[in-house]
């Protein structure tokens, strides 16, 4: 069945946050998502477009992605005639565009798709109507007593581990805090790549604590000291950064850089790429997981979608909307229950976009 794309919207939103959230290369007190709706036939599909704002976890911006999907993408999306919905993701997947721009496109297709079949968006990738694990993640604070203190109030939710940020010289004391305080629960670290190899006395260190994984201690190119690594201390090196392709992860899973790999739709340019690594690391027995950056509700949605894949072994980032944003752009909210997620069985996403909320929210909107 061919299809096309009729119309599109594109509305940047941006929500406030909670409190700002800091990691080892910068600090963000808004949270910015570009919404993407695709029009096909009488059904909307929705996507969206997440990176960071300011350069801290990748190079791409909001800035960078809004133009590329307002100049590049969405233009010539529209100029398509698609054979089937496999064609429409290898076209959006060869366009000269940035991951998290293309992922904004790709990720409305799925929804689309999902829609037309009348399934839910989770049975189309291949996972199961299954509870999924939610982790708590904080970033950096002045004092440990501070991180503490936020760890004590999510907590209640019924988080299934913690992830904590760190940095160098404020991590084997954030650590040792934070076992002080809460014993043996389900623990790691997350270094965002702020470490190099003259750092191996502190993981040889951190090695002690029995944490459930290190993630991204070094920068994402730096596969052969992160394989360094990994063969100096028995606790598991998780990748996130480094892993932006199925070649990345073939060559890391060579050179043995990581034991559990953190698959990110946004920065691996959606669906497509995300399912092809989850079966790559199945195939090589390597558990994954799914990360966040995170996104507004409708990339939170995506991600449980997502983490309802078997080999989705570990906790996913997705966390409530409310633990990270004053509101959200979808309904219902994203919650957590008993430290639960739970998919929709509705066909698509499962989660609608909130009209209302998108345009109270709008920085900027475009109809094509
Ligand atoms: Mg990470």
């Amino acid at each position: 069945m061919t299809f096309a794309i009729q119309a599109a919207r594109l509305t940047h939103a941006r929500v406030p946050l909670v409190e700002p959230f800091r990691i080892s290369s910068g600090a963000v007190s808004e949270k910015d998502g570009l919404i993407v709706q695709l029009e096909s036939d009488g059904l909307t599909g929705v996507g969206e477009s997440s990176p960071m704002a300011g350069p801290f976890y990748s190079a791409d911006t909001p800035e960078i992605c809004w133009a590329e999907l307002r100049d590049v993408l969405i233009p010539a999306l529209l100029q398509q005639q698609f054979p089937s919905h496999p064609a429409a993701l290898e076209w959006i997947n060869a366009q000269p565009a940035s991951n998290f721009s293309k992922t904004g496109v790709e990720t409305a297709l799925w929804d689309l798709e999902a829609r037309r079949q009348g399934k839910p968006l989770y049975e189309l990738l291949g996972g199961t109507n299954r509870p999924v694990e939610s982790g708590l993640a904080v970033g950096l604070y002045d004092t440990p007593a501070e991180m503490l203190r936020v760890i004590e109030k999510h907590l209640a939710c019924g988080y299934k581990r913690v992830k904590i940020k760190i940095e160098r010289g404020r991590d084997v004391e954030l650590v040792r805090a934070v076992r002080g305080a809460f014993g043996e629960i389900p623990l790691f670290v997350d270094a965002n790549g702020a470490y190099d190899l003259t750092d191996l006395h502190v993981f040889q260190t951190l090695d002690e604590f029995n944490l459930m994984m290190f993630e991204q201690p070094f920068t994402g190119s730096m596969l052969a000291e992160s394989a360094e690594l990994q063969r100096r201390v028995r606790t598991p090196v998780c990748l996130d950064e480094s892993l932006e392709t199925a070649g990345d992860v073939q060559r890391a899973i060579e050179l043995g850089s990581f034991k559990i790999g953190n698959i990110k739709i946004q920065r691996v340019g959606g669906f497509s790429n995300a399912l092809a690594i989850h079966d790559l690391c199945r195939e090589h027995k390597i558990p994954v997981w799914t990360g966040t950056m995170p996104e507004l509700g409708v990339g939170c949605a995506q991600g449980i979608a997502l983490a309802t894949l078997s080999h989705c072994t570990f906790p996913t980032d997705v966390e409530a909307s409310l633990r990270w944003f004053r509101d959200d752009i979808v309904a219902p909210l994203i919650e957590v229950r008993d430290g639960h997620l739970y998919p929709s069985a509705s066909p698509g996403l499962g989660f609608e976009v909130d009209e209302a909320k998108l345009d109270r929210y709008k920085v900027a909107s475009i109809y094509f």
